[in-house]
């Protein structure tokens, strides 16, 4: 990709999240001159939010101007999961018993983020809405939804389980190598890499097995694997760090036996012998039997 330009949509949707993120710049005007309490405030008292109200309403109002039609909906995108990232940095900063919940908002809107940027990077004619999997399926708004329930009941009901500094920096270490193995997958697969497993072998797929796929067959679900257990642990959630680690193993499970049957009937006995070679990556999964 080196030299090549980052087509129109990735373009704006960097704008559209560095916009977002200047939710960011009243706080930290203010943090220089106060107290830094006071991020936290920005969040919580009525006047605080009402002055988050405005800036949205007034970077939406950009938004609206500058661009049109499906850029439109790449930028609103991008804008809300910059004011995510920013809203959880203002919260991870500031003193207060939700720390960890801003982690998990930093984490959630640039992995979404950086899923859509890579995407433009290294395929850009796979490009969509979708490419920002913030719509993945039910099951997964459903895990997300799960998680924010338990944390809420659990902070309520049990709030010292929330503050187990530690296990939130195990899980922040989790989701930061599973994000940097994922991305790390898709830059070394470049175009073969799709969001949507390919039944049809485009003239320009190629074989992958250097880089990260030398020590992992899949790298990417390998690393969104620990991600997604990482951001319960992080939470300090355990009923969904149980309720993550078996629906992603069993998700991933499915989806590489499928994904391996194209592959074997893409490069034949090349991928056999790449099998053979290297492991899955993920635990007690081993892709699917060739006889
Ligand atoms: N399972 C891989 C890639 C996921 S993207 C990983 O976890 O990193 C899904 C697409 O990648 C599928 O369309 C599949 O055909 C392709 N793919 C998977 N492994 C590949 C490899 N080693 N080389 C080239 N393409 C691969």
């Amino acid at each position: 990709m080196a030299g090549s330009k980052l087509v129109l949509e990735g373009r704006v949707s960097i704008k559209s999240f560095l916009l977002g993120l200047s939710v960011l710049v009243i706080p930290l005007i203010r943090t220089t001159f106060g107290h830094l309490d006071w991020v936290f405030d920005y969040l919580t008292e009525t006047s605080g939010k009402i002055v988050i109200c405005v800036h949205i309403a007034v970077i939406n109002g950009l938004l609206l101007l500058i661009y049109r039609g499906p850029v439109y909906k790449v930028a609103l995108r991008g804008c809300f999961l910059g004011v995510t990232f920013g809203c959880g940095l203002m919260i991870s900063f500031s003193e207060t018993t939700w720390t960890h919940f801003g982690w998990y908002m930093c984490s959630l809107s640039f992995f979404h983020y950086t899923e859509y940027l890579v995407t433009a990077v290294i395929n850009p004619h796979s490009l969509s809405l979708d490419s920002f999997l913030l719509n993945h399926s039910m099951e997964y708004t459903l895990a997300a939804v799960s998680s924010w329930v338990e944390f809420t009941v659990e902070k309520l009901t049990v709030p010292e389980l929330k503050q187990l500094k530690w296990l939130s920096v195990v899980g922040l270490i989790m989701v930061l190598c599973g994000e940097g193995l994922r991305k790390a997958a898709m830059l070394t697969a470049g175009s073969n890499f799709n969001h949507i497993v390919q039944n049809e072998k485009a003239q320009s797929h190629v074989l992958v097995t250097t880089g990260v796929y030398a020590y992992f067959r899949h790298p990417s679900y390998v690393g969104w694997f620990y991600w997604s257990i990482g951001t319960q642990v992080m939470l300090c959630n355990p009923v969904c760090i149980v309720g993550y680690t078996v629906a992603s193993w069993r998700f991933f499970r499915e989806r590489i036996e499928e994904e391996e049957l194209s592959l074997i009937h893409f490069f034949a006995e090349d991928y056999v012998e790449y099998k053979k070679r290297v492991p899955t990556g993920l635990p007690f999964i081993s892709g699917i039997r060739v006889n």
